[in-house]
């Protein structure tokens, strides 16, 4: 079968009835997609097996099934050997039947672009430098990069099937928009229909918070924990919420603004206009800001040796890890504040586990703990009080991979492929 596959080349033309960038449209579309996760993870299984596994009944699988291979995506690899009597016939994802590409856009100066296998197997990468954060540049700056990868990988443009973005900011998922992302300078930007005339492939955007929260249900150490919320903690603070498995984008794609949550009435002003935010009293520059109060009233610290005005957090990290009693103290404040953010979103929300994750990365263990502790003496229910708060599993690399699972999920949950013959 010498079928070339290819996705529509519009990702706007599948708007229709989505609900978000992870809806799935149908029970179908996401046993399709459930399929080719199951294959991913197990090379070769039988129909059988895979039916159990996900609890299909045996006709959806073989349905399923019939349709991925004639799309080409799955392939028979022969049998089992030592069953008696029937010799099921083995399936195999066939990750070379076409290639995503991932995007993420961490820092102001480049992008990180990378292309993926089916089954969601980098196949290279690589940094391009960014002339400015306009869209335009970026798309520029994706497209250059994209050409060079294919170049490299000896890949041909037409077995890309579509690109995932893990952008900054609110993001209107199901329109690829972003609303807003102040450090990008963005206000009403259509990301993904810029870089769908630049690319010329589907490409869905999300925010960056929301895909590490995706990465963590569909990756992470706590994988499967169908309710649950990651919250980034770093230059600013936000939170991706998952619910029912899905991730929860609110009426206008804000949700997860847990940063805006005001905890300390009458507390800092914040850049929304409120008071009190959590985001106002444990950003990066709150806490480097209240640590530089400490030093001027002499607190004794390691950090006193930084540079006047030149103290990063990364230094105060290191800090920490080797029992600074200044740097803990601000762990500490961190974890006050975010306790009682995550107090509140626990009780509202009822998670089955808190994930904290971002640039606090290194020392997320040991803020986790101390966000437990807190959370353990208050809370209405004996559940709210042991909801677990655990540091990230996923590295630094997650939001480029999860960004290329975001175009996966999509791939598979498209119905219709246009079959060039
Ligand atoms: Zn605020």
């Amino acid at each position: 079968m010498s079928r070339r596959l290819r996705a529509p080349a519009s990702a706007s033309a599948l708007d229709e009835g989505r609900g978000g960038a992870e809806g799935f449209r149908s029970t179908r579309d996401l046993n399709r997609f459930r399929v080719v996760s199951f294959l991913r993870e197990h090379p070769r299984a039988s129909r059988v097996e895979i039916a159990n596994e996900l609890q299909l009944s045996t006709a959806t699988l073989t349905h399923i099934a019939g349709e991925l291979m004639e799309l080409g995506y799955v392939c028979e690899v022969g049998t089992t050997q030592s069953v008696r009597g029937r010799h099921p016939i083995l399936l195999e994802l066939n990750r070379a039947a076409g290639y995503v590409v991932g995007v993420e856009m961490e820092h102001l100066d480049c992008c990180n672009v990378g292309l993926f296998d089916l089954g969601c197997e980098l196949v290279c990468q690589r940094e391009q430098h960014l002339r400015s954060t306009g869209p335009q540049d970026i798309a520029a700056a994706v497209g250059e990069s994209l050409h060079g990868l294919l170049a490299e990988s000896g890949l041909a443009r037409d077995q890309l099937l579509a690109a995932g973005v893990s952008s900054p900011g609110v993001v209107a998922a199901d329109t690829g928009t972003v609303v807003r992302a102040a450090k990008m300078g963005w206000h009403d930007v259509p990301l993904r229909r810029v870089l769908e005339a630049a690319l010329d492939i589907p490409v869905f955007v999300d925010n960056e918070t929301n895909l590490s929260a995706l990465g963590e249900y569909r990756y992470g150490r706590y994988r499967g924990s169908s309710e649950l919320i990651y919250i980034d903690v770093g230059p600013g603070v936000g939170a991706g919420l998952i619910f029912g498995g899905q991730l929860f984008h609110g009426a206008s794609g804000s949700a997860g603004e847990v940063g805006h949550m005001v905890v300390q009435a009458d507390g800092p002003p914040c850049i929304c206009g409120a008071r009190g935010c959590l985001e106002a009293l444990i950003s990066q520059s709150a806490t480097l800001r209240w640590i530089d109060e400490q030093l001027a009233g002499g607190a004794a610290s390691a950090l006193q040796r930084e540079p006047r005005g030149g103290l990063g957090m990364q230094a105060v990290y290191d800090a920490i890890n080797t029992g600074d009693a200044l740097a803990l103290a601000a762990l500490e404040r961190i974890a006050f504040y975010l306790s009682q953010a995550t107090s509140s979103l626990i009780n509202l929300l009822s998670p089955s586990i808190v994930i904290l994750g971002g640039e606090v990365g290194t020392v997320a263990g040991q803020l986790a703990a101390r966000v437990a502790v807190r959370l353990g003496s208050v809370g209405l229910t004996e559940a709210a009080r042991m909801t677990p708060v655990v540091p990230t599993s996923l590295g630094r690399a997650a939001p480029l991979i999860v960004a290329a699972s975001l175009a996966l999920e999509q791939v598979f949950s498209i119905p219709v492929f246009n079959i060039r013959s």
